[in-house]
């Protein structure tokens, strides 16, 4: 199960298992959330391995079976099983299969161990997980997470926040609201009413100076293709929202994109990070990372924290850690992506970005926390054996590496992030 490694490679991954570490992505929720749900193997196979079975030909109401813990098990597995041999090698699943291994003893996830591995996390499933996984096993001192809450009960988890939120329909206007993944929901303004463009505005400010006094460091933004800031273009939609001359503005839209670009500038303002999810998802078209561009040139003092190398688009991704001096990398998700791209992301890094500027592990999960362990195993691995390969070529030492390492996994998020660690 575990990777074979050179013994350099291996000694690297030694010294990365002591190092505590700042986990840069996650989207878990206060762990009474997760001790609030029936688990059991298959959730292992939620979050984003959800996509490897759709893809795997998994329908969207079989996927709602097998999730389903009011059916027996057994039946449950029958109908999971013959996807998970199409899905056993995907990086996601890699994943699953640490995890299990690592908390519940099992070498691998079949016929044989699933039983005994829901038992296992059932009964594992009380106070305490998180501290035991991200902790414990993990050496995480905090991990910032996005769950639409800045409540999270532990200072093990430090809460991210939306920048801002959807405007497509005149109550979405009116009363703006940031909605979390459990459906909680979050007035941006609960004691004003909006009634100008400008009343939006101060709703998006009131929301951002609360959520950082709630001790966010940073806000969460997509990589959509937004055009120039246009105040007429805005007061224009905001009107026709107000006059219900339309019931709905389309995607993208010119108030959209005048309140994006006016929040960027006061998340500046206030010193907190913008976070961009950058590449995969869905029609993946409206998520090119060079969409970023014009932002990142008209706002060149604040802080933006690129996801995922914009994968697909590694490449530009890349170019936009080289050439922007308000801009750093972040290797959240990307090990699970693909180990492989993940690692030769990293390799190239080295060669084109300041060390400063690298952000090296986000786990980004949400309910199944024990695979935030095995993602970090992956990290770990490619982490090592990138810096070996130099090592072994002379270019360094195993201390310069290690001090490289150490940077990618705290050095740089606390500085980025303002931690207090
Ligand atoms: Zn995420």
């Amino acid at each position: 199960m575990a990777m074979l490694l050179s013994s350099l490679e291996q000694s690297l991954v030694s010294a990365l298992e002591q190092m505590e570490i700042i986990d840069a992505h996650e989207h878990l929720g206060p762990e009474a959330e997760r001790l609030a749900v029936k688990v059991d193997v298959l959730t292992l196979f939620g979050h984003y391995t959800r996509g490897d079975l759709a893809a795997a030909g998994m329908s969207e109401d079989d996927y709602e079976t097998i999730q389903n813990h009011d059916l027996p098990l057994e039946q449950r597995w029958r109908l999971f099983s013959p996807y998970l041999e199409r899905i056993r090698w995907t990086s996601y699943t890699r994943a699953a299969r640490i995890a299990a291994r690592k908390f519940y003893g099992a070498d691998d996830i079949n016929e044989k161990t699933y039983l005994s591995i829901s038992e296992k996390m059932a009964a594992a499933n009380k106070p305490g997980l998180y501290e035991r996984v991200l902790r414990e096993t993990c050496r995480i001192r905090t991990a910032l997470s996005q769950c639409a809450s800045t409540d999270l009960g532990t200072p093990l988890l430090t809460p991210v926040m939306p920048l801002t939120t959807e405007f497509l329909t005149w109550e979405q206007v009116s009363r703006p609201t940031v909605t979390s993944w459990a459906g909680a929901r979050r007035p941006m303004n609960p004691d004003g009413e909006v009634r100008t463009l400008d009343d939006l505005l101060d709703a998006n400010r009131a929301y951002i100076r609360a959520v950082k006094a709630e001790g966010a460091p940073g806000l969460k933004m997509m990589s959509h293709p937004y055009q120039p800031p246009d105040r007429a273009g805005a007061e224009s939609c905001f009107r026709q929202l107000q006059r219900g001359e339309v019931d709905s503005l389309p995607w993208s839209n010119p108030l959209r994109d005048y309140v994006v670009d006016e929040m960027i500038r006061f998340a500046g303002e206030q010193d907190l990070v913008v976070a961009v999810h950058a590449g995969y998802w869905g029609d993946f078209r409206n998520l090119d990372p060079l969409h970023m561009i014009p932002l990142l040139e008209r706002h060149p003092t604040v802080r933006f924290d690129i996801y995922h190398l914009g994968y697909p688009w590694v490449r530009e991704t890349l170019m936009l850690g080289k050439g922007f001096p308000n801009v750093w990398l972040n290797f959240c998700w990307t090990h699970i992506i693909s180990q492989r791209f993940a690692r030769d992301g990293l390799d190239e890094a080295i060669d084109l970005i300041p060390s400063n500027k690298i952000i090296g592990f986000g786990g980004d999960y949400h309910l199944p926390v024990e695979k935030v362990y095995g993602h970090l195993v992956m990290a770990r691995e490619n982490i090592a054996r990138v810096l070996a390969a130099r090592i072994e070529r002379r270019q360094m030492t195993e201390d310069q590496a290690l001090t490289l390492a150490r940077k990618w996994l705290w050095d740089n998020p606390v500085e980025l992030y303002r931690l207090e660690v």
